[in-house]
C-alpha cells in the first residue's frame, strides 16, 4: 500500500492524496493550490498519473482548496465517484461552478496580455459549465455511515467541525493477500471548538496511519469570548458616526457565523433590539446568499444550541434588519444613499468581488469602518490594509484610507495547536506514523516536534510527490512525479520572489521622509539596522546568480 502526497506538502493549499493498494487507486481531496500567481499556475499541471485508473475520490470539504481540481480531473477523463457528506456535496454544486467562474475570467485576463504580445490564448483549467458537468460524479451520503464499497474498502465520515459538511475520513483498507484491515485516518481541515453554528470536531479512537492537518502547529488563538461584543461596538459607533461598517466576509462558513452571532446578540441582549431593527445589514455577495440557503437547509449539521433555536420555531440564519441585495443594480445602489449600514461581501481578502467596490466608496470616509472578521494572507488587499496602508490603488485610482480599520480575531475555522495536540491526545490506540501536511513548514516542525515530545509518535512532513510505502516503511520520490515536483519547487521559488518584490514595494511606500520624522532614535537604528541586515542578503544572493551564470 502506498500514499503519495500531490498537494499541501509543506503548503496550506492544493489538498490532494493518493492512496494506491492492490493495483487499485483512490484518492482523498482534490484541491487548488490558491494564493500566488504562480502556485495557481501549477493548477495547470496534469495528474501525473492516468487518471481514468482512479475509482474514487473522499472528499473532507467544500473548500476549493480541497475540492478545486475534481472539475479539472474529471474533464482530464476520471469516471469514478466523489463521495462526500450531503452538505459537502450541496456547497460544491454552488462553489464549483463559481471556481469556474472565477478561472475564466483568469484567462480572459491572461489572453489579454498574450494576445498583445503575439502568443496564442490559453483556455481556463476549467470553465463553469464544465464544473457543472463534473458534479455527475457526486455521491452524497450522511456522516457516521458505515460505507462498504466491496471487501476491500470501507470507509466513515466523522464530523470535523471546521465548515459545514466538513469530515474527517476513517478508510479501511484490505489488500488482497492479508486477513487484516489497515485503517488510515485523514484529519481533514479539523475546525475550533467555540464555532458558532457547527458542531465540534469529533474524535477518532483508533488510527494504523494519520495524515493530519497543522495549519495552526506553531499557535494559539486569543480568546474568543469577546469577539461578538467587539462586532456590536465597532457596529454601534461607526452607525452612530454615520457611517457604513464594511465586513470583508467569505461568503461561505464566515459570513454565516456572523449573520449567526448577531442574530444570538440579538437574542441575548435586548438592548440592542431597538439598533438592530433600525440598521440594515446587508448580505452583498451572489454566493453567499446561496451558501445562506444552503446552511438552512442543512440543520442536521448544526450544534445543540443552533437546534434549540430551531426547536423553538425560531430561525437562527435571521434577524429582522438582515437584507440579500438580488442584483448589481441594488448592490450599487447601497453606496448612493446616505443611509449608514452594515454591508457584508466576499472575497474576505479584498482580491475580487463586489468588497472592493464597497472599498472604493468608505475608505475615504473617515465616518466608516472596515472590519476584518478573517485572516488576511501575505500579499493581499487585506492584509494591505490591516498593516496599516493609507493609500491604496483600486479600479485604476489612488483613495486615501480615512476609514477605520478594525479586526476581530477568534473566528478561526482551524484548531489552534492546543486544539490540534487534544485532538492526537483523544486516538486511544496511537497510529505507527503520522504524516503532517497542509501547513507552512516553520508550523509544520514545531508540530511535529511536539507530537514526538508528548506522544512518541513518529512523524513524517511529506514535500510535493513524495511516496510512501507502507509495507517496506520507506519514504522516496518516484519517476513520474519527481518531473512534476521539480517544476513545483521552481514555481514556489518564483512565488517567494514575488511575494519579496510586493514586500519591498510595500516597505518603499510606506516609509518617506513624514514617517521617519515621527519616529525615535532607537526606532529608527533599528530599522537602519534591519535593512542593513536585508541588504546583505541581497547582496549574496545577486553575487550567487552571476556565479551561477
Ligand atoms: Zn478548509
Amino acid at each position: 500500500m502506498k500514499i503519495t502526497f500531490l498537494g499541501a506538502a509543506k503548503t496550506v493549499t492544493g489538498s490532494c492524496y493518493l492512496v494506491e493498494f492492490s493495483d487499485r487507486k483512490i484518492m482523498v481531496d482534490c484541491g487548488m493550490f490558491q494564493g500566488h500567481s504562480r502556485q495557481n499556475e501549477f493548477n495547470e499541471e496534469p495528474f501525473p498519473f492516468d487518471v481514468g485508473d482512479l475509482e474514487y475520490i473522499f472528499l473532507t470539504h467544500s473548500h476549493i482548496d480541497h475540492s478545486g481540481r475534481i472539475p479539472k480531473i474529471y474533464k482530464d477523463g476520471f469516471r469514478g465517484e466523489v463521495i462526500c457528506t450531503k452538505a459537502t456535496n450541496d456547497l460544491c454544486k454552488i462553489m464549483l461552478p463559481d471556481s469556474g467562474f472565477i478561472q475564466e475570467h483568469e484567462a480572459e485576463w491572461k489572453n489579454r496580455k498574450r494576445i498583445r504580445a503575439g502568443k496564442p490564448p490559453v483556455p481556463p483549467i476549467y470553465n463553469a459549465e464544465e464544473a457543472m458537468e463534473s458534479l455527475k460524479c457526486f455521491r452524497p451520503i450522511a456522516y457516521y455511515e458505515d460505507i462498504t464499497l466491496d471487501d476491500k474498502l470501507r470507509v466513515r465520515f466523522l464530523d470535523a467541525g471546521h465548515i459545514l459538511g466538513s469530515s474527517t475520513l476513517e478508510i479501511w483498507i484490505r489488500e488482497d493477500d492479508t486477513e487484516n484491515e489497515t485503517k488510515i485516518v485523514f484529519s481533514g481541515d479539523i475546525g475550533n471548538s467555540d464555532l458558532p453554528i457547527l458542531r465540534s470536531p469529533e474524535f477518532v479512537k483508533e488510527a494504523d496511519y494519520l495524515i493530519i492537518e497543522s495549519t495552526y502547529g506553531d499557535r494559539l488563538h486569543n480568546s474568543t469570548e469577546d469577539r461578538v461584543h467587539k462586532l456590536m461596538r465597532v457596529m454601534k459607533e461607526t452607525i452612530n458616526r454615520g457611517g457604513n461598517v464594511i465586513i470583508p466576509s467569505f461568503a461561505v462558513g464566515r459570513t454565516q457565523e456572523i449573520i449567526y452571532e448577531i442574530h444570538k446578540f440579538e437574542e441575548e441582549y435586548p438592548a440592542y433590539v431597538k439598533f438592530l431593527k433600525e440598521t440594515p445589514v446587508y448580505v452583498d455577495s451572489p454566493l453567499a446568499t446561496s451558501a445562506t440557503e444552503i446552511f438552512r437547509n442543512n440543520l442536521d449539521c448544526y450544534d445543540d444550541e443552533a437546534r434549540q433555536y430551531i426547536k423553538n420555531g425560531d430561525n437562527p440564519l435571521d434577524f429582522p434588519g438582515l437584507k440579500f441585495t438580488r442584483d448589481v443594480e441594488e448592490s450599487k445602489g447601497l453606496n448612493e444613499d446616505q443611509v449608514p449600514k452594515i454591508i457584508l461581501s466576499a472575497s474576505g481578502m479584498c482580491e475580487a468581488g463586489r468588497i472592493r467596490h464597497h472599498l472604493k466608496h468608505n475608505l475615504w470616509r473617515a465616518e466608516s469602518s472596515i472590519l476584518f472578521v478573517g485572516y488576511q494572507a501575505v500579499g493581499t488587499l487585506g492584509r494591505r490594509l490591516i498593516d496599516g496602508a493609507t493609500k491604496i490603488k483600486l479600479y485604476g485610482e489612488e483613495i486615501t484610507v480615512n476609514a477605520k480599520i478594525e479586526t476581530i480575531e477568534g473566528y478561526s475555522g482551524h484548531a489552534d495547536q492546543n486544539g490540534l495536540i487534544d485532538w492526537v491526545d483523544h486516538i486511544k490506540n496511537k497510529p505507527k506514523k503520522v504524516f503532517i501536511v497542509h501547513g507552512e513548514p516553520d508550523a509544520q516542525e514545531v508540530f511535529s516536534r511536539l507530537l514526538k515530545e508528548r506522544f512518541g509518535l513518529d512523524t513524517v512532513i511529506p514535500e510535493y510527490g513524495d511516496h510512501f510505502d507502507l509495507t517496506t516503511n520507506n519514504l522516496s520520490v518516484q519517476k513520474p512525479y519527481q518531473d512534476t515536483k521539480d517544476r513545483f519547487i521552481r514555481l514556489q521559488l518564483l512565488s517567494q520572489i514575488e511575494i519579496l518584490k510586493e514586500q519591498a514595494d510595500f516597505i518603499g511606500v510606506h516609509i518617506d521622509q513624514a514617517y521617519l520624522n515621527n519616529k525615535s532614535d532607537d526606532e529608527i537604528e533599528e530599522l537602519q539596522n534591519k535593512v542593513a541586515e536585508l541588504d546583505k542578503d541581497l547582496i549574496n544572493i545577486r553575487q550567487r546568480l552571476i556565479k551561477m551564470d
